[in-house]
């Protein structure tokens, strides 16, 4: 196990009903606040009118910016930008997914920031400080909801790149699993594929003497295995959208379920590509990639790939050799994607063969991708070719 700080601030508000809780928290940062939200679910499901209604009560003055994208753009996060600058708003209320929360947070550490916000993205500046936020998650997927990452589209450049800090982690959080009801079953899927790969991406590491980390990660596959089925045939069950909700923030927190392990992410940098240019949601990318990436580098550490088909796919492994209970247990990742209805190749969600080497080449672009195998971009072009 390596040394490790791990540092989470943000106060999780769980539960049906949590968000009468949210006018008290929001009044703590500021008397003004931009609401923002996605394309539009927040408002036909009523949440937006409840949300307002919870800070008027508590004399907070309300702005708002709506329409962010799914991959959240970078010119939609300077919208927000200027007008916290021009009506001296301090306090950033997100009300939806990865998305919102995302360009949420690119919007709160490019307020106080003198240069451009992409700055941040491209590596060449870090946030000293943030306007707080808040947020209220309306589909499990991504563990924005209580990290400091986000993810921003750059869509006049094609790129898609991703920052942290410590100060973009949300204030607080309110996880109501009944308002993740609305959810489609395609959106639930790509959620669970996501918060899946999130595991995975801390899982498939070198760093030995880990057996707590190993189990809290096998635990967290097995119950989002056991739920996403239940919440896509039936959207209002309360116990498996609640159990979905929770392995989401569990999955990717700064360090929870993977202190001390050095993971490996670099099927998220493949998957951003691919966001960027052809603006596919990132769990049918991740659905897509994954399982290749899996193929490409199992026998790194073959021991670990066993461990995970017999402790997360109950493969049996009496009579077969390692690569063969390897294999199985991709398979298996495979099948489960197959089975919740997200995508298993490029050619599925409309994507060619034209771009793959580009889309290799930006994706190193920081230098070699992961950790588990150090990928070059011949290595992340045969991951796409795997794809197709
Ligand atoms: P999302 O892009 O926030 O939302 C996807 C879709 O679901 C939107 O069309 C949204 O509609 C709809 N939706 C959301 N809540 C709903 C509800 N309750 N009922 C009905 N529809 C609802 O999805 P996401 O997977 O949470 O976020 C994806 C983004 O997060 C990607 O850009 C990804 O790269 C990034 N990401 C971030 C992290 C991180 O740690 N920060 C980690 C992984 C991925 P509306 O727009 O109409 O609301
Ligand atoms: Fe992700």
């Amino acid at each position: 196990m390596n040394n490790f700080t791990f540092h989470n601030p943000t106060k999780i508000i769980f539960g049906e009903g949590s968000l009468s809780q949210l006018g008290q928290e929001a009044a703590k940062h500021s008397n003004k606040a931009l609401i923002v939200y996605g394309g539009g679910s927040v408002k036909r499901t009523g949440l937006y009118d409840k949300v307002v209604a919870q800070l008027k009560e508590h004399h907070i003055e309300t702005f708002e910016l709506g329409g962010i994208e799914p991959n959240p753009r970078l010119a939609t996060v300077r919208k927000g930008i200027e007008i916290i600058r021009s009506n001296g708003i301090g306090f950033i209320l997100a009300v939806g997914g990865g998305s919102v929360i995302d360009a949420s947070k690119a919007i709160a550490a490019g307020v106080p920031y003198e240069g451009d916000v992409w700055d941040f993205l491209t590596r060449q500046a870090k946030p000293t400080s943030a306007v707080p936020l808040g947020t209220v998650l309306t589909l499990s997927a991504t563990g924005s909801e209580m990290n400091g990452g986000a993810v921003i589209t750059n869509w006049e450049e094609n790129r898609k790149l991703s920052f942290g800090s410590i100060y973009t982690f949300p204030k607080f959080s309110i996880l109501d699993p009944t308002l993740t009801f609305t959810v489609p079953a395609d959106q639930t899927a790509y959620g669970s594929v996501d918060m899946m790969t999130h595991v995975f991406e801390q899982y498939f590491s070198h760093t030995t003497d880990t057996p707590l980390q190993e189990r809290l990660c096998e635990s967290i596959m097995r119950t989002i295995v056991d739920n996403a089925p239940i919440a896509i045939a039936k959207p209002d069950d309360y116990a498996a959208r609640a159990n979905l909700m929770l392995c989401g923030t569990y999955a990717l927190n700064g360090g929870m379920i993977s202190v001390g392990v050095q993971g490996d992410w670099a099927s998220h940098g493949i998957e951003h590509e691919l966001s960027a240019i052809y603006d596919i949601p990132h769990g049918a990318g991740l659905s897509i990639v994954y399982p290749n990436w899996m193929k490409h580098v199992y026998r790194e550490r073959i021991e670990r790939f066993v461990q995970f088909a017999v402790r997360v796919w109950d493969v049996d492994p009496s009579g077969k050799t390692d690569d063969e209970i390897a294999m199985a247990g991709i398979q298996a990742t495979r099948e489960f994607f197959t089975r919740i209805g997200a995508p298993a190749t490029l050619t599925e969600v409309g994507i060619g063969d034209d771009r793959l080497k580009e889309m290799a080449d930006k994706a190193v672009h920081f230098g070699p991708l992961g950790s588990f195998k150090k990928l070059t971009s011949e290595d992340v072009e045969q991951i796409y070719r795997l794809s197709l």
